[in-house]
């Protein structure tokens, strides 16, 4: 358990492109998770893997009918991605959207 600094509400965690990123519900405020946190990094892992194999199911069914934008991939700079919205967090907020690179077929999620 953590508690945003600045505010004092009780903060969680969420992945962002691999790294575990602590945020604040309340502020928005966001800080990077020490890896010295042996239990809360397990606890993230197992959410992650539960992420993929959703991803994975999904990219097997859809994947000819993707759209395609312009996207910059973080891992071969390919400037060319299909995409698709998944609705990860509360109903009330807005899809994540993510990409798969068209060259590399490397998988990425954007953060608003
Ligand atoms: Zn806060
Ligand atoms: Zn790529």
């Amino acid at each position: 358990m953590k508690f945003c600094p600045k505010c004092g509400t009780l903060m969680s965690i969420k992945n962002v492109d691999g790294k575990r990123v602590w945020v604040c519900p309340s502020c928005g405020y966001e800080e990077e998770v020490n890896s010295g946190q042996q239990g809360i990094s397990l606890r993230t892992r197992i959410q992650h893997s539960a992420k993929e194999r959703l991803i994975v199911v999904r990219k097997d069914k859809k994947m000819e009918v993707l759209p395609k934008t312009r996207a910059i991939c973080p891992k071969c700079g390919y400037t060319e991605a299909y995409y698709w919205l998944v609705q990860t967090r509360a109903a009330d907020e807005p899809p994540t959207r993510f990409f798969k690179c068209v060259r590399c077929g490397h998988v990425w999620r954007e953060y608003d």
